[in-house]
């Protein structure tokens, strides 16, 4: 039998194939970059995917991130704090998927590194240098980025866009967001903000692209725009133009989730089930699929990828459901008033959208 092939070194791929390596099963993780970027990604790390991160043998403290007990909500001029369950951290996505990377090295996991794969079949992989890899088991968790061959369908009227700013750290930015994860419902999406591990804040947001073509197209025009509409954004971002340069990625099938697959096909993280990102649990998403879909592989093999599919669909349909509510909440900010008086349905709520143990 052929070594299992993982493509992507996010968070699903690099802990599906530690774990994999940890069986003995001597994986190959394939991915395009030589080394980990910082994928746009809000940074928020729940208290319950920290608690994956253990599970995967590395210690919270090592992470270093940016202690985060508090939520805040922003909609219709209101303003609320609510408590977090346990504390959760900022991180950003180039710390994190360095440790991942490194731990799953000390696993044993051979790396093919700088090497997109161009396309996906039934029974072969080819990468950008041509080369064609054969398979028999195969963990697909190239994220938001979909491989020819097996790409997820989208529906196309106005897609929805994740767009990123770094902000430098400042005292202002220490002192209004603290330790605290920040939401801003806006126009057509949401502002997320939050300190990482160097005080530096991160400024993560999905929006319509409507709302882009609005701005005459221009990421940094679109939020200093929004900053002219709301008063507590605009004192978080200060001068927006000083600021660098906005990172973006189109079209984020939210509320996706692959329901089938083919023979030996494990999809992984957001190839397998994409939750609105104001949830904060994208990545919890991504490690609880890998260690599912790697004691389905454990027990059955490449015959257990139809199996695994159909459940982790199943186990992911309430966090997904429960974020699209909880995305809602901004079209009727009244609400707001009712979650801040009643801390059990906000904790309830925090709850539901988290992926629960297999
Ligand atoms: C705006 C926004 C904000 C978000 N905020 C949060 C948050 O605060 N907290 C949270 O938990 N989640 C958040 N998410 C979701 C989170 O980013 C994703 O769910 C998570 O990154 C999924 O992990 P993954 O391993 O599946 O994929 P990814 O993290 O996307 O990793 C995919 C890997 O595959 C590699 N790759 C891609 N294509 C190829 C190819 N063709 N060949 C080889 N390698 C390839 C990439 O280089 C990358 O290393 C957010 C998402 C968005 C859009």
């Amino acid at each position: 039998m052929k070594p299992p092939l993982i493509l992507g070194a996010g968070p699903a791929g690099a802990a599906a194939a530690l774990r994999l390596a940890r069986l003995g099963a001597e994986p190959l993780l394939i991915d395009r970059q030589q080394v980990p970027g910082d994928a746009l990604c809000g940074g928020f790390l729940s208290w319950a995917t920290i608690a994956q991160i253990e599970a995967l043998g590395i210690d919270a403290a090592m992470l270093g991130g940016h202690r985060i007990d508090r939520l805040a909500l922003f909609a219709g001029g209101q303003e609320i704090e609510l408590p977090l369950p346990a504390p959760g951290m900022g991180l950003s996505r180039h710390r994190l998927d360095t440790l991942l990377r490194a731990t799953a090295t000390e696993a044993g996991v051979t790396f093919r590194l700088g090497h997109a794969v161009r396309t996906l079949t039934p029974t072969a992989i080819t990468l950008d240098d041509g080369q064609a890899l054969d398979w028999d088991s195969l963990f697909l968790a190239t994220g938001k980025h979909d491989v020819r061959g097996a790409a997820r369908p989208r529906d196309g009227a106005d897609p929805e866009l994740g767009l990123r700013l770094r902000l430098p750290a400042s005292p202002a930015r220490q002192r209004l967001i603290g330790g605290r994860i920040e939401l801003h419902w806006v126009e057509g999406g949401y502002v997320g903000l939050l300190l990482q591990e160097d005080g530096s804040a991160n400024l993560c947001m999905a929006v319509r692209k409507s709302r882009l073509i609005a701005a005459g197209g221009r990421p940094l025009g679109l939020i200093a725009a929004l900053a002219d509409r709301s008063p507590a954004l605009a004192d978080r971002l200060g001068d927006v133009s000083a600021a660098g340069s906005v990172d973006a990625i189109g079209d984020v099938p939210y509320g996706w989730r692959a329901t089938t697959t083919w023979p030996g096909l494990y999809r992984l993280g957001d190839q397998a089930a994409v939750i609105p990102s104001l949830a904060g649990e994208g990545i919890g998403i991504a490690l609880a699929s890998a260690a599912e879909a790697v004691a389905q592989w454990q027990a059955q093999g490449r015959d257990g990828a139809e199996r695994y599919q159909r459940h982790f669909a199943r186990r992911a349909l309430l966090p997904l459901r429960a974020a699209a509510g909880f995305r809602a909440l901004g079209r009727y900010p009244g609400l707001l008033r009712v979650l801040s008086a009643t801390p059990g349905a906000a904790r309830l709520a925090m709850r539901l959208t988290r992926i629960a143990e297999a």
